[in-house]
């Protein structure tokens, strides 16, 4: 795995990867990598003749300075993970990198799809996320970027994203990868004592009790059955059941896009989210 923090660099190698025919598969990451990030890795391997990875801990994306303060940064660990999976290695060391000298955010209009859930509790992070996406596409320049589903609303973005900006690259959606006990793989698990680590596995449960039963009641009868189930050991930010395309809310379970639940709280100071869909 060849390693660099310059985007010149990058661009000029995999220049020369894409003269010799070569295909490019691209993975963005903030780092402290675990196997759900893994997975996506190993997906770009197998679809993509070339996979390059980066890790950039982008600051436009957070609406609290003291979670991007504290978010996990362990790139010695990163690169012993993944250097058998993956030919090249972004890290960008400022933002001035991937930004230029000036960060000006451009303001993408994703039909609604920005304002709902986590845009109505993280105002802003979309776009930064958006921002800094298109900036590392046109730098990479791949046939496909792999995107995990727990981050479903923002995969959803993402395919927006690329018919906005009039890309090619395909935006392929990635199995959500769990621990034992259910719990959604996440770089913020890191920051769970362990007791917060085993309890937080009641999200996932609930997620598929609501799935498994849904049939049994009215949406906003389950709704509030899965919240109780939760709160008091997590703080429930939002639990929705929601339309799986529009991400706006649904009236009936016979619905034609299929339906999203989508869950975010928080324990022991960290937020975390999760989602299931039928
Ligand atoms: P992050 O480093 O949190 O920005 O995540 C980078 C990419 O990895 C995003 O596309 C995430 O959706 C994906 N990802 C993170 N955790 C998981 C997981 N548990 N399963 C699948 N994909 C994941």
């Amino acid at each position: 795995m060849k390693f660099t923090s310059s985007s010149q660099e990058l661009k000029s190698l995999l220049k020369s990867e894409q003269d010799k025919g070569k295909s490019i598969g691209f993975v963005p990451t903030m780092g402290a990598l675990h196997s759900g990030h893994l997975s996506l890795i190993k997906q770009a391997q197998k679809e993509c003749d070339i996979v390059v990875c980066s890790i950039f801990v982008n600051p436009t994306q957070f609406n609290e300075k003291s979670d991007l303060e504290k978010y996990p940064r362990t790139i010695e660990a990163d690169k012993n993970l993944i250097k058998n999976y993956c030919d090249y290695l972004f890290a960008p060391e400022t933002a001035e990198e991937v930004y230029g000298d000036k960060i000006e955010l451009i303001e993408f209009d994703f039909g609604g799809l920005e304002n709902e859930l986590e845009g109505e509790f993280r105002p802003g992070h979309f776009q930064g996320m958006a921002n800094v996406v298109s900036l590392l596409l046109k730098i990479v320049t791949p046939d496909k970027a792999f995107f995990g589903l727990k981050d479903y609303q923002q995969y959803k973005i993402v395919c927006r994203l690329v018919e906005i900006i009039k890309l090619k690259t395909e935006i392929v959606g990635c199995t959500i990868i769990r621990e034992e006990n259910g719990l959604a793989r996440s770089s913020r698990n890191e920051l769970l004592s362990e007791k917060g680590r085993e309890v937080a596995s009641v999200i996932s449960y609930t997620l598929n009790y609501i799935k498994k039963y849904h049939a049994h009641f009215s949406i906003t009868e389950i709704q509030e059955k899965a919240k109780a189930m939760i709160q008091g050991i997590l703080e429930v930010e939002y639990l929705e059941i929601r339309d799986a395309e529009t991400l706006k809310n649904i009236t009936s379970w016979e619905n034609n896009n299929g339906v999203f639940v989508s869950f975010a709280g928080m324990i022991d100071g960290v937020r975390l989210i999760d989602n299931i869909r039928f």
